[in-house]
This record gives C-alpha cells, structure tokens and sequence, in this order.
C-alpha cells in the first residue's frame, strides 16, 4: 500500500537553521571560483569550506572522461592541510541551465566523508529551490558503521503484526 506524500521533500523544517552573512559570504567564495574555473568536464563544481578558524577553503571537482572526484574532497584536503581541527560550514555549487552557479546538494559519498569529519558541520542545501542550513547528521541520519563500532548491541529484527 502506497502513503501519499504531500509533505516537501526537503529537511526537516525543525532542523534548519538561519542563514547567516558568513553563510552568503560561504556561497559567494564558491561562486566566484566556478565562475572563474568551470570547465563541462574537467571542472563541474566548486565548494568552499569554512574550518573552525573561520578561514575558507575551496575545492573544485576534477574530472575525466570516467573518473570525478567531488570539489567538497579537495576543500576538505585544503583545511586538513591548514590544520583545522574541526569544519564548521561548506557549500557546493554547479551550473544552472543559465550558466549561473547554483547550490549543489552534496552526492551521498561527499554525506558519508563529511560526517565522517564531524557529525555537526553545517551544509548549505538546495531544498527544492529554497537554500537552507542542515547539519550533516540531518543529512545521513543512519551512517555507515562495522558492528563492531557502536556504542550499542543491536538486537536482531523480531516481526510484528502483519503489514495491512
Ligand atoms: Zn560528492
């Protein structure tokens, strides 16, 4: 049985948080360097990454023919090599039809690395048309972990009643 879904498909509205002009600012740096680099193939989007100094990093994608590798991994090398510690904010951007820079939710690899670094990093998000401020938990609620990494024992699925 199919459950209409009417509701946005968007976050959670409870787990948004409000756009600051360091946010803006976050954007901009990443607009400007697509502007700047933006290639069809070699260099389909940017990122910048705020590091919990509040210096920005960017990234760029880089591509070939068969390989891409996300601009939010090059911004994530640029603060480890400055040393930040902690990444408090990034944002992606791609090409709209209009050759326009557009915020660019990140793709689920990019979700898994950058939770990986910090569950509370900031995200600046294209909720259908609206750019909103999510952590990367709210993004990857249930990340990727071995057994033996939790800090509970998982009990094995029991059934209920019988779906109706
Ligand atoms: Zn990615």
């Amino acid at each position: 049985m199919y459950v209409t879904q009417t509701a946005r498909r968007g976050p959670d509205p409870d787990a948004t948080y409000e756009l600051s002009s360091a946010d803006v600012e976050l954007y901009e740096a990443a607009r400007r360097l697509l502007i700047t680099a933006h290639h069809s193939e070699n260099h389909r989007v940017a990122a910048a990454m705020r590091g919990g100094s509040g210096t920005i990093y960017l990234g760029l994608h880089i591509g070939s023919k068969r390989i891409n590798v996300c601009a939010e991994s090059s911004a994530l090398a640029n603060a480890r090599i400055a040393q930040e510690d902690t990444i408090h904010s990034v944002v992606a951007v791609s090409m709209d039809g209009s050759s326009e820079p557009q915020v660019t939710n990140p793709c689920g690899l990019c979700r898994e690395l950058l939770r990986s670094y910090g569950a509370e990093t900031f995200v600046l998000v294209d909720a259908e048309g609206e750019v909103e401020k999510v952590r990367i938990k709210e993004l990857l609620p249930y990340p990727w972990m071995r057994a033996t990494e939790t800090e509970w024992e998982t009990r094995p699925p029991r059934s209920g009643p019988p779906d109706t």
